[in-house]
């Protein structure tokens, strides 16, 4: 915990990809979806809402009288959006939120969010929502002052898009660059976008031998491909992430310690952790 007394310092929430996936053999790496807790001194930071954002909702509940947090999400596929509705400090008036996504058509992040909130889906709509809200429209290679931060925004190779984060603070910086699908060359777009990171968040949803049994064109990579990423753009800390939701704790520590043997440092993401690059 020494980590949170530090000005900057990233915490997961949710780290498994597609499904949440809580069982006693996912208990060490986690069983919930998408959910990256950013602290920039007290400003806070959520990366995607899967199921991980409802125990972190809690917890801003008992930290603050008044929760004030910046949401940006990578996309709307249901893993990084379907805790939002379970996303408490949102339901009370008094909370204030900044609401960043990348439209779809004429659908901003707004109206794509109520939808996922309307019947038959949810019985609770989005107006029940009585927290104070700012949604902003946000799409690749934009530059964003928010609070003490800088962030920056890329394209990611997925279906239906998606967009990666890189937060930057006191001359460090963390990239978030879930989900996204590595061809048969490294991702220049991404190499530059990520260069020199203190900390990369990677997908490494898949082993080389899953992508190539049927899996190409979904949407992610592996974690061989998490690794040469890393090397090509001298990151300081790599995390394996968007853990495939078969994949049970003992297959993902022999994954770790393959990546970890390639480029030391390099972890699984733990659900409940903290780094402070
Ligand atoms: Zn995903
Ligand atoms: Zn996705």
């Amino acid at each position: 915990m020494t980590e949170r007394k530090r000005p900057f310092w990233v915490r997961f929430w949710g780290t498994r990809g597609s499904l949440p996936a809580p069982r006693p053999t996912t208990n060490r790496y986690g069983g919930n979806t998408p959910c990256i807790e950013v602290r920039v001194h007290d400003e806070v930071f959520i990366f995607d809402a899967g199921s991980g954002i409802r125990a972190l909702g809690d917890k801003l509940s008992r930290e603050f009288n008044a929760v004030r947090a910046t949401l940006l999400f990578t996309h709307y596929h249901w893993d990084h959006i379907h805790g939002f509705p379970f996303f408490g400090p949102a339901f009370r008036p008094g909370n204030r939120f900044a609401m960043y996504g990348e439209p779809r058509g004429s659908r901003n992040v707004r109206e794509i969010l109520g939808g996922q909130m309307a019947m038959p889906y949810f019985p609770v709509p989005l107006e029940a929502m009585r927290a104070e809200f700012e949604f902003h429209d946000v799409g690749p290679k934009m530059s964003l002052q928010i609070g003490k931060a800088l962030i920056r925004t890329e394209a990611l190779n997925h279906p239906g898009r998606a967009l990666s984060y890189r937060i930057e603070f006191g001359g460090k910086a963390i990239v978030y660059a879930s989900d996204t699908e590595h061809g048969n060359k490294l991702d220049a777009r991404l190499v530059a976008h990520a260069a020199g990171a203190d900390v990369l968040i990677y997908d490494a949803a898949y082993t080389e031998e899953e992508l190539a049994s049927g899996r190409k064109g979904w949407g992610h990579s592996t974690w061989n491909e998490a690794v040469k990423v890393a090397q090509a753009a001298k990151v300081k800390k790599l995390f394996l992430f968007h853990h495939e939701p078969a994949r049970d704790d003992r297959a993902l520590a022999v994954i770790e310690r393959k990546a970890a043997k390639i480029l030391p440092g390099t972890a699984a993401a733990r659900e409940g952790t903290t780094y402070a690059p």
